[in-house]
């Protein structure tokens, strides 16, 4: 998902990583450089002049914060800029707690409406609703049949016609229907469209105007392009969409399209699809897909949770009076760590590219090894594991029911965080990220 871009943001910002500071000059190429990835990536060019012009103004003769480099700064002000374009929050369907719901969506020919709507069904089932599905396609004969296929892996009810009827007509006997048999929601398909047929267009209004749907879902594949902007303007145009469902998110996709559309029409995209199957539809989390847009993963969340992290330590420090994080930090590091899986988060968020496959079956156990082995230490071996020699660490490995190499792999793990937290405070948080990338839980831990 957004590889393309994601790629394309790493490779340009890396040019402005470790230098100095942010000047008018460097900004200048980076901007440039941030222009061509996003126009490569089909993010219409109305866009990113915004987003270019409103960074630019943010980001000359802004304090830079001391534990980011000016290019990781960069990547701030441009990651708020897009969430700004996205809308903060996911913006959930209106569902009405007493009365019926109607959903239509609408879209493009093969822009994924009919998977959808199955998955939309499949979603708010979930949730308990009684369904009734109903598509007014008349002018694909596979449309229904494949609906129907979707209504009964969803186990939802799919509303009956017969031939000869107009797709207004289906729609409100079926709105009908649905209400006499106290259905919660009515998910509506509509035929796919091009933008620019008069008649077509026409027709998705006029049963707009008679279902008044609660929702108008416009639905765009992610591999549209440039295509984004005309296809997301026309729709939004002729009718009063409340939401996107952007699809095909899985493929090889240019991510820009999410960007556009979203600018274009102003409307939040609610769902995201991830792929065929029935429960491949997600919420969209505007934050999320803004950090891989960005390449970073959640990479400044993760620089966020370090930041506390360093200051939960440095606290802790003035607090003891003491000045060295020490194997006691460590232990609390690793009681932390296990208690909520944090590390593997954390690696989860990680661009894929700096993920390894392996990291997926990091395991508990070798915490609480680590654990074992520090408090098999005493109070002085703790604070100071230059005195842990060979004896000692028979001692500690007995005491533990480990071997002495696991006791020397948890010292020199130790060391290697100390060594980090250390460049943290001289380097700021930079040197740090650059270390991460060998950190991942089974060669550091195993
Ligand atoms: P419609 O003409 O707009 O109703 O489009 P369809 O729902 O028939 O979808 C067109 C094609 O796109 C089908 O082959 C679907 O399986 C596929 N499709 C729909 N949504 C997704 C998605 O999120 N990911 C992938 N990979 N394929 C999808």
């Amino acid at each position: 998902m957004f590889k393309n871009l994601t790629n394309k943001l790493i490779n340009t910002l890396k040019n402005i990583k470790n230098r100095g500071r942010l000047t008018k000059k460097n900004i200048q190429k980076t901007l440039r450089d941030i222009r061509i990835s996003l126009l490569e990536a089909d993010v219409s060019l109305n866009v990113i002049k915004k987003i270019i012009k409103d960074v630019e103004k943010k980001s000359l003769g802004i304090k830079i914060n001391q534990s980011f480099t000016p290019g990781q700064e960069l990547i701030n002000i441009l990651k708020n800029e897009l969430i700004k374009i996205m809308g903060n929050k996911n913006k959930k369907l209106r569902i009405l707690k007493k009365n019926i719901t109607s959903i239509m969506l609408i879209g493009s020919h093969g822009s994924g409406k009919t998977t959808s709507l199955g998955k939309l069904a499949y979603f708010l089932k979930k949730k308990n609703k009684k369904i009734l599905l109903a598509s007014t396609d008349i002018y694909r004969p596979a449309a229904n049949k494949q609906l129907k296929t979707l209504s009964l892996q969803a186990n939802v009810d799919i509303f009956e016609y017969n031939k000869n009827i107009t797709p207004l007509n289906i729609a409100i006997n079926a709105l009908s229907y649905a209400k006499k048999k106290f259905y919660d929601i009515l998910l509506l398909d509509t035929a796919g469209r091009t933008h620019t047929d008069i008649y077509m267009m026409k027709e998705v209004k006029e049963i707009h105007n008679i279902i008044s749907p609660k929702e108008t879902l416009f639905v765009i594949d992610a591999m549209t392009g440039q295509d984004a902007f005309n296809i997301s303007k026309k729709f939004n145009d002729v009718l009063p969409i409340t939401g996107i469902i952007l699809t095909k998110l899985d493929g090889d996709s240019r991510g820009g399209v999410a960007l556009s559309v979203k600018y274009i029409t102003g409307k939040p995209i609610k769902f995201i699809g991830i792929g065929e199957k029935i429960h491949d539809l997600e919420e969209f989390h505007p934050d999320r897909i803004v950090s891989r847009i960005l390449g970073m993963g959640d990479m400044l969340s993760i620089i966020e949770e370090i930041k506390e992290k360093v200051d939960i330590i440095k606290k802790n420090k003035k607090g003891n009076k003491k000045n060295n994080f020490d194997l006691n930090d460590f232990l609390v590091q690793i009681k932390n760590v296990q208690k909520t899986n944090k590390i593997k988060n954390l690696f989860n968020k990680l661009p894929q590219n700096m993920q390894t496959n392996k990291s997926n079956s990091f395991d508990n156990s070798v915490l609480k090894k680590a654990e074992a082995i520090i408090n098999s230490m005493t109070k002085e071996e703790k604070i100071n594991t230059k005195i842990i020699k060979r004896s000692r660490k028979k001692r500690i490995a007995d005491g533990s029911g480990t071997k002495i190499q696991e006791v020397n792999r948890v010292i020199k793990q130790y060391d290697i965080i100390k060594k980090m937290l250390k460049k943290i405070n001289k380097n700021g948080i930079n040197s740090f990220i650059s270390k991460i990338k060998n950190f991942t839980p089974n060669n550091f831990f195993k």
